[in-house]
């Protein structure tokens, strides 16, 4: 019998699927994009890929040539967008890449564009005053422009102004480019935007964090969260009151109590910054998790009650059962939901499908 695995993170493509569907009907008339850089936030790019192009998705994106490579490699055909590399990275011939200087294009020859303006989150894009100098050089060159594109700094607030003025400075781009005898397609929107501003669909949205079940916005949208990491029970013990729990003592029993040792820790995803803070699902409830978080290894706080080895340990997971997620890791240690699922990948960690 093969070993069970210590961690496993275990990805419902469903979710994926469900998720996709309400964003492309969310997005009727446009184009959806399924984001999936970064190992598709932690879920496995290809899986994702897939499930999201049968749900829905048209396009794929990723932020590196060697991440599209990747997804050509597996077979995937789609349409994939690569947008942030190392100057000079081409990748696979079919890729659209994104350009956002007159430098960049003039290392393409015969690729298809997608030019990018920066409309105000100051990160990658073309800068306001080069924009009409790009947009110049681009008509002129042997290169597709397909589409004029940029990204949004506060979606995830709805009503905040910079959504606006942002939204003004990519009209005023996109005019630059029909004035130079462009008709390029536009995109705009991630998932807060998708969800939140329909005005801003134009002819494509890229959504990542949504697709993930991942909400973005303050209030509720039925988003279905993917990710779900688990381990197990390996090892059982009693300690007495006044006993120390972990590296540096920082709890101490104040009565006879059982632990569940968890082969988990900060090699795996189990940020340390969550020690002393957070709670597990085992044994059909939450149970605190006491002292500092290891390397390889957590302890929980079971009480009295009969914990055996081998049980089912949530560490995160959808909430549906009343188990920590995500987002509460995230809001616990003061990062985003996306940083927590990203950085599961790893390593030692396993990774199934549903
Ligand atoms: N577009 C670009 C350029 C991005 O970098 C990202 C993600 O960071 C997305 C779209 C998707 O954003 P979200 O995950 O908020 O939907």
């Amino acid at each position: 019998m093969p070993d069970q695995p210590r961690a496993e993170v275990t990805v419902d493509l469903d979710h994926i699927r469900h998720n996709v569907a309400l964003l492309s009907a969310r997005a009727a008339g446009a184009e959806t994009m399924a984001v999936v850089k970064a190992d598709g936030y932690g879920h496995g790019a290809v899986p994702v890929a897939r499930a999201a192009l049968s749900a829905g998705a048209t396009w794929l994106g990723v932020a590196s040539v060697h991440e599209a490579a990747v997804l050509r490699a597996a077979g995937i055909t789609a349409p994939i967008l690569a947008w942030l590399d190392v100057p000079g990275a081409q990748g696979p011939s079919d890729i659209d890449l994104s350009v956002s200087s007159v430098e960049q294009l003039a290392r393409l020859s015969g690729r298809r564009i997608h030019l990018k303006i920066d409309t105000g989150l100051s990160r990658n894009g073309c800068p306001r005053s080069a924009w009409p100098e790009l947009v110049a050089a681009a008509a002129a060159s042997d290169n597709e422009v397909y589409a004029v594109w940029s990204h949004l700094a506060c979606a995830d607030e709805p009503g905040h102004p910079s959504v606006d003025q942002q939204a003004a400075r990519f009209a005023e781009a996109y005019q630059v480019a029909l004035d130079a005898g462009l008709t390029p397609r536009r995109h705009l929107a991630n998932s807060a935007a998708t969800l939140d501003r329909k005005d801003l669909h134009f002819d494509l949205v890229r959504v990542g964090i949504a697709m993930y079940g991942l909400n973005p916005l303050p209030y509720h949208e039925d988003l279905r969260p993917a990710m779900t990491f688990r381990s197990s029970v390996v090892l059982t013990k009693r300690i007495d009151a006044g006993e120390s729990v972990s590296y540096g003592h920082t709890w101490t029993a104040d009565r006879a109590t059982s632990l569940a040792l968890v082969p988990v820790g900060y090699a795996d995803g189990v940020s340390r910054s969550l020690s002393g803070r957070f709670e597990v699902f085992l044994g059909g409830k939450r149970r605190p998790v006491r002292g500092r978080v290891c390397m390889d290894q957590i302890m929980v706080d079971c009480g009295d009650d009969e914990v055996l080895v081998g049980d089912e340990v949530v560490l995160f997971g959808t909430g549906e059962r009343g188990e920590p997620t995500a987002r509460e890791w995230a809001d616990t240690i003061g990062t985003i939901d996306y940083e927590i699922v990203t950085g599961m990948y790893r390593s030692r960690v396993a990774r199934s499908y549903l």
